[in-house]
């Protein structure tokens, strides 16, 4: 029931300096410089960590935990995402996803998987819908879903300017947007929707209408991808003057092409003097990665994988950014868009997700809940069907 971490370089994710965790139960119970005393008839784990940094667990916003894919026939269909595909990469808390399919996947199998992960230790919600519209729902609107499903938090992955979407108006959007907000207003939860931002030339066009236009909260509208092609990333650096939370997509090697990485991405945005608690990046793990040419045929074909999240977070350290500022996007960050509030950060009273990083900032330890998932490098926890191989 109890942990003790000594000797942690704690990074929450501010830079606190050296100190100990206390971990009870799910729960983070103490943290800061000194080192509890704790009666002789407690049972306590304690890790000396000899130094190495103690960060929070990444929160992966967008992945297709039920398996993604489908573009090129039933057999591309990706397969459920297993736990430690996740824990593995240093994500503790994971926001499943419907994509382009929409139809052979459902609300119903996509809140079971969110229950399932759960149910093996980490942290899981979704969102409604899916690319299109009318939106796949299990209670027959988006409102309803948020409302009355509890892993439920907002509308998504809703694709616009893309030819795989279903071309929506200008109202449908601020129709699904309404519904959102007022649903996530009479729950707490993050009530946003979280578009899918194809290459079509439009781009974040209709969002700027919707903002322009309409009384709801600009937080509400949450592109993605938006590093795909460079103008729809200047379009999201100009998006983001109105408040948006704009997230980026950490592409595999070999897929970043024609945009730029989500590091680079990062880079620009604070550049150009964009509040940068406004930035997240995702995996899109578990979904496709394809490539179009101008017919719309398929030329190249991937699947996003969580490890992105961890080698996005080397990158940025590698480009100059301060561990601390790195962690952000991928942390609290993610947490504040999502109203997360026991999640993102490590403070007392917050869930005990965390993640202890090796000397090349790689993945070391995982812990989700407060049980151990990753040690030394190994996963010591498992779904229930995955090969142990
Ligand atoms: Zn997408």
């Amino acid at each position: 029931m109890l942990t003790l971490l000594t000797n942690a370089e704690i990074f929450a994710p501010d830079l606190l300096g050296s100190g100990s965790i206390l971990i009870a139960g799910e729960k983070i119970a103490y943290l800061g410089t000194e080192l509890p005393a704790l009666q002789a008839a407690l049972e306590v784990s304690v890790h000396d960590l000899g130094g190495a940094p103690v960060v929070p667990g990444l929160i992966d916003g967008h992945a297709h935990i039920t398996g993604g894919g489908g573009e090129t026939g039933a057999s591309s269909r990706v397969p459920p995402l297993h736990l430690s595909s996740f824990t593995s990469a240093g994500v503790t808390s994971v926001v499943g996803v419907l994509g382009t399919d929409d139809l052979t996947r459902s609300t119903e199998s996509l809140v079971t998987q969110t229950y399932g992960l759960r149910e093996e230790g980490l942290s899981a919600w979704c969102h409604t819908g899916g690319y299109h519209i009318p939106m796949t729902t299990l209670t027959g609107s988006a409102r309803g879903d948020i409302v009355f499903l509890d892993p439920v938090i907002g509308v998504g992955e809703l694709a616009l300017s893309d030819h795989r979407s279903s071309q929506p108006t200008l109202n449908e959007v601020l129709r699904i947007a309404s519904e959102s907000h007022v649903a996530g207003l009479m729950t707490g939860k993050a009530g946003i929707v979280h578009f899918h931002m194809g290459d079509g030339p439009r781009g974040l066009e209709m969002l700027e209408q919707a903002i322009k236009t309409s009384e709801i909260p600009a937080r509400v509208f949450n592109p993605t991808h938006v590093n795909r092609n460079r103008p729809l990333l200047e379009q999201a650096i100009a998006l983001a003057r109105h408040g948006c939370f704009i997230d980026a997509t950490a592409f595999p090697d070999g897929h970043i092409d024609p945009g730029v990485s989500a590091a680079d991405a990062y880079l620009e945005f604070r550049e150009a003097g964009c509040r940068i608690d406004r930035f997240t990046i995702s995996s899109d793990g578990g979904g496709c990665l394809p490539a179009f040419d101008s017919d719309g045929r398929l030329t190249r074909f991937g699947v996003g994988v969580s490890q992105t999240l961890p080698d996005t977070l080397t990158e940025l350290v590698g480009l100059g950014v301060p561990l601390e500022e790195a962690l952000a996007p991928l942390t609290c960050n993610v947490a504040d868009l999502l109203k997360l509030h026991h999640k993102g950060r490590l403070a007392v009273g917050m869930d005990a997700d965390l993640v202890i990083l090796d000397g090349d900032l790689g993945v070391r330890d995982v812990m989700a809940r407060g049980k151990w998932h990753m040690q030394d490098h190994q996963t010591v926890r498992r779904g229930m069907y995955e090969s142990t191989k």
